[in-house]
């Protein structure tokens, strides 16, 4: 395998309906600070976290797919999102496991798992252990870390 390929990430594209791989996503806060509004970078880049019921999507009951705010990678489906009464967006399951990256969170005295975009490593918020079947995890995400893409909106029109 070459150096190249070996750098590269296996991320499931909800469009393709497969694994593809794709190249990681490392622009710099530099970089990011200009692609992004402030509360996005404040959010995704410095593990901010909007205030319950001020973000986009909580409401959101439409189809589709929750991707990525800053690299555009497909996170959650709208099937596996629920209404969890916290004023943010609350999903049982990621698209698949290959997209998100979880790490363990000690600030705020308390001990939680962070949740990451895998292809950026931007912040998107928490999973917690007290979610619905089938699952029975709760991914609590800033909306402002997520864009809404309504199904059919391209090519891949789903059935
Ligand atoms: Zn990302």
């Amino acid at each position: 395998m070459s150096d190249e390929l070996a750098d590269k990430l296996e991320i499931y594209s909800v469009a393709e309906d497969r694994i593809v791989l794709v190249d990681p996503d490392e622009r710099s806060d530099d970089e990011w600070r200009r692609e992004l509004s402030e509360e996005a970078f404040r959010i995704l880049r410095k593990k901010g976290t909007e205030r319950a019921f001020t973000g986009p999507y909580n409401d959101n009951k439409e189809q589709g797919t929750y991707r990525c705010a800053a690299c555009g990678t497909d996170l959650f489906p709208s099937e596996s999102k629920f209404d969890s009464g916290t004023g943010w967006p609350s999903f049982f399951r990621p698209v698949s496991d290959a997209n998100v990256a979880t790490e363990e969170d000690r600030s705020l005295f308390r001990r939680r798992t962070e949740v990451l975009c895998r292809r950026c490593g931007g912040h998107l918020g928490h999973v917690f252990p007290d979610g619905p079947r089938p699952t029975g995890q709760r991914y609590c995400m800033n909306g402002t870390a997520l864009d809404f893409e309504p199904a059919g909106s391209d090519e891949a029109e789903q059935e």
